[in-house]
């Protein structure tokens, strides 16, 4: 089983990986949409916020508006679409936010460091969180049945209340709670690269013992794809490529190993 993720940033071909996945019988699907939600936050008069952990980690601030603005542009509006172009391709896709049938359960982060201006503040009604569980018996029964899941964010608590949950980690969960041998994360650029914006300095491969090297050289969300390949090695997927959306066949260049491969 392959687990495909497509990222939502600007200059991501969807279609692209849509198409070579519509050929295929061994996937599952999994999407964010960063750039979605930016748009739609500005249409509604919100200008997008975001986070940088001590880390280093950029996240979006999701106060109780913005959750309301993610589960509208993720769930509602980018989701269907996938769904129907889907099945435009003859693919019998079914969308499923991680709230449907308690898809991915997890936490609400109490409270979330951000550094600002060299200072280090706690948020506290930001709605961010992680998934803890990730339903298999639903994916099973679902794949059983002929479907192909499309998955996407936010995740759910245990009490109903929706989290935003970070794609390229809930996909992970999914790849190591469906014993998946790969993980796809497909992006705007070809892969992790030493110099981000200069496509001649790709590192092609990764292993795992060299991750937390690596790790130096993303910067801003990047950085989260790193950390979902980490936890998905650990989780015991065996390989995780970063590869660009934007050749003509996505998924069979990754498979293939163009990009950058984690091992
Ligand atoms: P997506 O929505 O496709 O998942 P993101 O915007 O979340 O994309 O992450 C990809 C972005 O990460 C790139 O467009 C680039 O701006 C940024 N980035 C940071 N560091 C690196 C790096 N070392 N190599 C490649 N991209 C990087």
């Amino acid at each position: 089983m392959i687990i495909a993720k497509i990222g939502g940033a600007n200059g991501n071909n969807m279609d692209n990986v849509l198409v070579d996945l519509a050929g295929r019988q061994d996937y599952l699907l999994v999407h964010g949409g960063s750039d979605v939600v930016d748009q739609l936050s500005e249409e509604l008069g919100r200008t997008p916020r975001f986070i940088t952990s001590p880390s280093g980690v950029v996240s979006r601030y999701t106060d109780t508006k913005t959750m309301e603005v993610f589960t509208m542009a993720l769930a509602g509006k980018l989701n269907t679409q996938i769904v129907s172009r889907l099945q435009s391709l003859g693919v019998p896709a079914i969308g499923l936010s991680g709230v449907d049938g308690g898809l991915l359960l997890g936490k609400r982060k109490e409270a979330v460091r951000m550094v600002d201006n060299g200072r280090i503040l706690l948020v506290k009604d930001d709605h961010s969180g992680t998934v803890e569980k990730v339903n298999v018996d639903l994916i099973n029964t679902l794949l059983g049945a002929g479907y192909v899941p499309v998955i996407s964010p936010p995740a759910v608590t245990a009490e109903g209340k929706l989290i935003n949950a970070d794609a390229d980690r809930v996909a992970a969960m999914v790849a190591v709670a469906m014993k998946a041998e790969s993980l796809l994360l497909f992006t705007n650029v070809p892969g992790l690269l030493r110099v981000p914006g200069d496509p001649s300095t790709l590192i092609p491969e990764v292993p795992r013992e060299k991750l937390e090297f690596f790790l130096n050289f993303a910067y801003g969300r990047m950085r989260k794809k790193m950390i979902a390949a980490r936890e998905a090695l650990d989780g015991g997927v065996q390989s995780v490529v970063i590869a660009s959306s934007q050749v003509p066949h996505p998924v069979e260049e990754a498979l293939n190993g163009q990009g950058t491969v984690i091992h």
